[in-house]
């Protein structure tokens, strides 16, 4: 083979870099592949990639003699030890001003330690969230790449031409900013995925148990909230779940075992969310419904002991009530979003990132899970006022809310009488509740803390002043 004639490398033949591969290759890029288990390169190059221009190498030593300058390879490897074994072994055969990306689901903070370990070594090393699972690989995934931003210019055209477009083609893909923040953003939209599912899971809860609906007609309210403000492609995949029947002719949802898994990315938002003080309470409590719900066998047994309220059904409007859901799911969407870009912001400030946020709901507003219109409404507030301090302060979205307002109250006090449990609609209220307090109760809470561990507190009228007080007159 003629040396130096592949744009890009890709090493990791699973789903996701097969996928990418191909893509990359439609829009007229010579890749060179490459695999740990160097058999499934030659049966990939004669299977799904034959009769295209993709090149195959069966050593890294063959597949870096094939690339053009600066050299660029992609990893789509399990996320772990496997990425830094392949650096590892890449950085004696580059040369400096060649990049690597990590397009894996790598934890922030490795990203960021091999962006500090390779520079050291002359390495341009990048860490990009992909999304949009195995279609999206193949035909426009959103991308979101950050590490060195020196490399950012030789991987553009590739990354924005296999990217989702939305509107009029625009990419859903651009830098996101240095160190691990291709990843954190990529972790924070894996938190709100786990957050809107579990909003419309709610929704459809109070359907089915507070207004008795069947499934042909939950299906047709979900297909009807998705011309609306909701339209995404969540809802639009739960309104064909719902209706979808099992070869005996019955709705296959209600067969499904009702304990929820998880590959522990929605945790990994929850926890930095603590770990930087940041209220991100919707995902968080999506997180526990997943957890509350593998319980199964607790709740078997809890079921036939405890008791709820009386009054099961309810016995309003039923056209109103629904619009009420609609409304009060889509209150408690803003408040997802609103709280997931305040951690956002607070990780900018912790590692000195400097974020694009109207570019980060662009790069979700196509190709990934959470894709929606909505995203779109997210980043027209982003280009309103780039220094936007929090979602629900737009005008848009201020106005959204206190439209649903009313709606969204309505469902969360019947939902509560009839024991419905509403995790991510009840704690998105009262995150709305308590943002909008000018006084909260932690007086009292600074008080308690100062009489048991002299703590001291501030006086509103003294700011900066810290004082104690001797609350039981001894000692
Ligand atoms: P995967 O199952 O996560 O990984 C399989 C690939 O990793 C194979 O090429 C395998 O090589 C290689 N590998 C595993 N352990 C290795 C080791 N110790 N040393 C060297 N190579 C090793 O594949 P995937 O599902 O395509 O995902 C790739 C990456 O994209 C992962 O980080 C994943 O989390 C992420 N991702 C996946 C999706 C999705 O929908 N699947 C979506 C977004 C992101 P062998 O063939 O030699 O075993």
């Amino acid at each position: 083979a003629a040396m130096a004639q592949a744009d890009i490398a890709l090493i990791g033949l699973a789903v996701m870099g097969q996928n990418l591969i191909l893509n990359m290759n439609d829009h007229g890029f010579v890749v060179c592949a490459f695999n740990r288990t160097v058999s499934k390169v030659d049966d990939f190059l004669a299977s799904e990639a034959k009769g295209t221009k993709v090149i195959g190498a069966h050593s890294l030593e063959e597949m870096v003699s094939q690339l053009k300058k600066p050299r660029r390879v992609i990893l789509l490897v399990k996320a772990g030890s496997a990425v830094d074994d392949f650096i590892n072994k890449l950085v004696p055969l580059l040369e400096t001003g060649d990049i690597i990306i990590d397009g894996g689901n790598s934890e922030y903070r490795d990203t960021t330690r091999r962006c500090k370990e390779l520079r050291e070594k002359g390495i341009l090393f990048v860490g990009s969230g992909v999304s949009g699972g195995e279609e999206g690989a193949r035909y426009g995934p959103s991308l979101m790449p950050g590490g060195a931003k020196e490399a950012w210019p030789h991987i553009k055209t590739i990354f924005q031409s296999i990217a989702a477009k939305v509107g009029s083609g625009e990419p859903c893909c651009d830098w996101v900013g240095d160190e691990g923040a291709g990843h954190f953003v990529k972790m924070v939209h894996n938190g709100i995925e786990y957050g809107d599912m579990q909003l419309i899971c709610e929704a459809y809860h109070l359907m089915k148990d507070v207004v008795g609906m069947e499934h042909e007609e939950m299906s047709k309210v979900f297909q009807e909230w998705n011309k609306t403000e909701l339209d995404s492609f969540l809802i639009e995949i739960t309104a064909n779940i719902l209706k979808f029947k099992d070869s005996d002719g019955k709705y296959l949802l209600p067969k499904i075992k009702d304990s929820a898994g998880q590959k522990g990315t929605g945790k990994w938002t929850a926890i930095s969310a603590l770990e930087y003080g940041v209220p991100v309470t919707l995902i968080g409590e999506a997180v526990f419904a997943r957890c509350l719900s593998s319980l199964k066998d607790e709740r078997v047994q809890a079921s036939k002991l405890l008791d709820g309220p009386k009054m099961t059904q309810f016995s309003g409007n039923k056209k109103a009530f629904l619009e009420d859901i609609r409304k009060a799911l889509y209150a408690s969407k803003i408040i997802s979003y609103a709280q997931g870009f305040m951690l956002l912001r607070q990780a900018a400030k912790e590692f000195g990132w400097t974020l694009n946020y109207g570019g980060i709901a662009l790069m979700w507003r196509g190709g990934c899970i959470i894709r929606s219109v909505f995203l779109g409404k997210i980043k027209d507030a982003f280009d309103r006022n780039p220094e936007l301090q929090n979602l629900l302060l737009d005008d848009f979205f201020k106005t959204a809310v206190e439209n649903c307002q009313d709606s969204w109250r309505h469902v969360i006090s019947t939902g509560i009488q009839i024991g419905i449990p509403m995790p991510c609609f009840t704690t998105a209220l009262s995150f709305y509740d308590g943002y909008r307090h000018e006084i909260l109760p932690a007086n009292l809470l600074q008080a308690q803390r100062d009489y048991f561990g002299a703590h001291t507190y501030e006086l509103l009228s003294k700011p900066g002043v810290f004082i104690h007080t001797n609350w039981t007159g001894h000692g």
